[in-house]
């Protein structure tokens, strides 16, 4: 059996290589390496395949998320709400442009915000909402788009896991992960459903103004070459990149149906694992499981995780903190106990591997080595 790996890229590059080799020779070839062709035809292809009207591309997820804030207008001392039990780049780019990051709690089966505890915290300095759609599960984004309507906040969506992920609204219309709030914010991280070969990344938005807005903060700024109208960055996707994301976004709904058989293996053969609760799926979204991750009841998360390496079976933990306790972003405002489900969720979490080129013979290894665990 060959050696499993939490994602392997290797083995997806060898069904793609020649593709991929001739779009990147291509992109060599012509010598444009900033903003070449491939990526406005990229982008093109990505609002299509999202029902998006625009899609800019960036240099990776984390400044997407930052240019989104920026181009809200958003003031020193704003307030924008993220769960505490995220990845740290959501609320990393909140604190560098001096705004203030409100951690809010999750819901225990989604791990996504919990729509529900948002009221009692606003104030009237808050300004935005970032739900993220952890692990590749939509957040409940019909309700909390109502509550920022009713309360004029912003959304921007971290859609960093969750690409491709569909959210079903309840008068029967489908929307696509990053589409339904103002902005929505994606990486294009290697090991991300949709992974470039290096660092990439996107802001998606329905509005025209905001899409100018957007690509100018993008570009230093200027709209025109050396006229800058606004304070901005520099944050590109290069064109290798791009040309490596076209050919693997035409691969992306095979990837994800990859994923989805691997997940639907794990839940047939874990059922039966009293100690282990199977990853919830939502009804109002689909799973592209960007992570396929299990909570460990009895307190044997990390015993577990060391079997399985013995085993020659990596997992992952993420994420073994959550935000309001890490030190960078401790307060007076939020100690231990603060939120209680995501402080339980960093001890309980574990992520199986989880990618496009899983054998049955490995998951069968996998499922047996957690069962042997247990028995
Ligand atoms: C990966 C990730 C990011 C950041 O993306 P980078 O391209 O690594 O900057 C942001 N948010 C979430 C939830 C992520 O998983």
């Amino acid at each position: 059996m060959q050696q499993i790996e939490m994602v392997d890229l290797k083995g997806q590059y060898q069904h793609i290589k020649e593709e991929i080799n001739a779009a990147i020779i291509a992109a060599v070839e012509e010598a444009a390496f900033i903003n070449g062709p491939a990526v406005k035809a990229f982008a093109k292809e990505l609002a299509e395949y999202n029902a998006v009207k625009h899609v800019i591309p960036c240099a990776n997820g984390t400044d997407a998320l930052q240019i989104a804030m920026m181009a809200l207008g958003l003031q020193p001392g704003d307030e924008v709400i993220v769960p505490a039990f995220t990845y740290v780049a959501t609320a990393e780019v909140i604190a560098l442009l001096g705004l203030k990051p409100l951690f809010t709690e999750v819901d225990p089966a989604t791990f996504n915000i919990d729509v529900k505890q948002l009221k009692e915290m606003l104030s009237p300095r808050t300004k935005a909402i970032v739900p993220v759609h952890l692990y590749g599960q939509c957040a409940d984004m019909e309700p909390l788009l109502a509550f920022a309507k009713e309360h004029q906040l912003f959304i921007i969506e971290d859609t960093a896991q969750a690409i491709g992920a569909e959210y079903n609204f309840s008068n029967g219309k489908a929307q696509k992960a990053g589409t339904m709030g103002e902005i929505g914010a994606t990486s294009f991280f290697p090991s991300k459903n949709l992974g470039c070969y290096g660092d990439g990344g996107a802001l998606f938005t329905n509005d025209d103004a905001m899409a100018e807005k957007l690509q100018m903060i993008a570009n230093h700024g200027q709209r025109v070459k050396y006229y800058h109208e606004v304070v901005g960055v520099n944050s590109r996707l290069d064109t290798i990149q791009a040309a490596v994301l076209r050919v693997k976004l035409r691969q992306l709904n095979s990837y994800i149906n990859s994923r989805q058989k691997a997940a639907a293996y794990y839940d047939k053969a874990l059922a039966a694992v009293e100690e282990l609760e199977l990853p919830f799926r939502s009804p109002s979204s689909s799973h592209v499981f960007h992570q396929y991750t299990l909570k460990i009841k009895n307190g044997k998360r990390d015993a577990l995780k060391e079997y399985l390496a013995g085993k020659g079976i990596p997992s992952m933990v993420y994420y073994p903190v959550p935000l309001h306790l890490q030190q960078a972003y401790q307060s007076r405002d939020y100690g231990k106990g603060a939120f209680p489900v995501s402080e339980q969720l960093s001890q309980e979490v574990i992520s199986l591997p989880m990618h496009t080129e899983l054998t049955e013979e490995q998951l069968n290894y996998i499922t047996t080595s957690v069962q042997s665990f247990f028995t």
